[in-house]
């Protein structure tokens, strides 16, 4: 049996940032397609010009750089208007998407009247009915049609690879309206032709969509396509089991990013909330593309905590290894070395947070002098150089037999020396970093 590798997309509207939201759409479109050996779309839905940008679109593609996805394929909708269309043009031809006259006022007059009987609000198709001359009586009025699709007749019925069996009754639904009176299309259309054309087997996203997917089908079948297979998430809430759209702004990528989290923590957060699965630190997207699994995405909302995440963020420092984030080190003018990454990693919260202990080692440290007898003893008692890992327990050893002191006696007046901060690293991996120069210049209360 051959297995077609599929084709997925992400589609976002470059009329703002992304948030964890749909990154974690983002997340598992690409998961899924690096899992299967198949292609991921970027698609611009910028059919909206007054709220698209440039900048936006640059923005985006710049948050899915920093979470490590990567495109196949990129496409803008708005270059794609032909297609649209054409298609728009061959639903009119096969009478499946019909000119409406009704103004926003009409309707809403008549849906009032519906409910107040009893009745499901569902547009009536009063427009199917209008003769020619209706139309034109109406179009020499100023009116211009919007557009709707005539829903076929019968339930719609597909098997979500999230939700399981789903069902839409046909009788429940109005058609839906496609093209506005100016023109312009509202999603579902360009969506629909846009997957066709990009061969779409999978279309990953958020559940807040499941209520266009009957249509959608509909539409790929009167377009004469297959539908594709859909997967639809359960949407991210707070801890609270809120929902997170008030703080979305808060929780873009852009802002993470800023604030220092480790896009890898991001990553396998939004890969396993929900699911069955434990949130650990991972060292690249490998594992979770391994673990990508619709089956085990449950359909329980996914409590996304900010604090969660930062904790997953510094343990996913704290394994990092020093070929991880060498690159980064060194951007930051913070690259000692393995023996400095490996010695102050389990010490950060933040990347940047290897700055501080850079300057502890290499830069200008006002030792802070607790006892200076005693801290003058520790002076002389300095072994020679080379240094290593093993110095500080022979240095201190000897100091705890000539000065009778141990435990935090002996070494915290030590640590205040050498490094000024009350707690850090480990200091027998900071010793040789700092060097017998500086650490005897600290103990006789020099900076250095
Ligand atoms: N542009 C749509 C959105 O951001 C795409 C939805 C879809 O994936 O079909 O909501």
């Amino acid at each position: 049996m051959s297995v077609v590798p599929p084709v997925v997309r992400f589609a976002p509207s470059p009329t703002g940032r992304l948030h964890v939201g749909n990154a974690r759409a983002a997340l598992f479109n690409w998961l899924f397609a690096r899992r299967h050996g198949g292609a991921f779309v970027l698609r611009l839905d910028d059919t909206d010009r007054a709220r698209s940008t440039d900048a936006f679109a640059r923005g985006i593609q710049d948050d899915l750089r920093w979470l490590g996805l990567t495109w196949d394929r990129l496409e803008s909708q708005a270059a794609r208007v032909e297609h649209h269309a054409a298609a728009r043009d061959r639903l009119i031809a096969a009478g499946r998407l019909y000119p409406c006259y009704e103004t926003a006022t009409e309707l809403d007059f008549r849906r009032k009247r519906l409910i107040a009987s009893g009745k499901p609000p569902v547009y009536d198709r009063a427009a199917l009915r209008l003769t020619d001359a209706d139309r034109a009586r109406l179009e020499a009025e100023g009116r211009r049609p919007h557009w709707r699709f005539r829903l076929g007749a019968g339930d719609v019925a597909w098997d979500d690879l999230v939700r399981g069996a789903q069902h839409v009754d046909g009788a429940s639904q109005s058609d839906p309206v496609l093209v506005r009176e100016d023109g312009t299309y509202l999603y579902t259309l360009p969506s629909v032709v846009d997957d066709i054309d990009f061969a779409i087997t999978h279309v990953i996203r958020g559940e807040d969509h499941v209520t266009n997917t009957a249509t959608q089908i509909q539409l790929f079948n009167a377009l004469g396509a297959p539908p594709p297979a859909f997967a639809h998430l359960p949407l991210l809430t707070d801890a609270a089991g809120g929902g997170l759209s008030k703080r979305a702004g808060s929780l873009s990528l852009g802002d993470l990013r800023e604030d220092g989290i480790e896009p890898l923590a991001v990553a396998g957060l939004l890969a396993r909330l929900g699911t069955a699965d434990p949130v650990v630190p991972v060292s690249s997207l490998r594992p979770l593309i391994d673990g990508v699994d619709f089956g085990r995405a449950g359909r329980a909302a996914a409590r996304f905590s900010e604090d969660d995440l930062r904790q997953l963020s510094a343990r996913t420092l704290h394994q990092a290894g020093y070929d991880d984030v060498r690159a980064r080190l060194a951007s930051m003018g913070a690259d000692l070395g393995e023996t400095f990454w490996l010695a102050v990693r389990g010490n950060l919260s933040k990347l940047d947070d290897a700055s501080q202990w850079v300057a502890v080692i290499g830069g200008v440290t006002v030792p802070v002098v607790e006892d200076a007898p005693f801290l003058l003893a520790a002076a002389e008692a300095l072994p020679a150089e080379p240094w290593d890992e093993t110095t500080w327990k022979t240095w201190t050893g000897a100091l705890a037999g000539a000065s009778g002191r141990k435990g935090k006696a002996l070494f915290h007046p030590l640590r205040l020396a050498l490094t000024a901060c009350e707690n850090g690293p480990e200091m027998a991996r900071l010793l040789p970093l700092i060097g017998r120069v500086r650490v005897e210049a600290r103990l006789r209360g020099r900076t250095a």
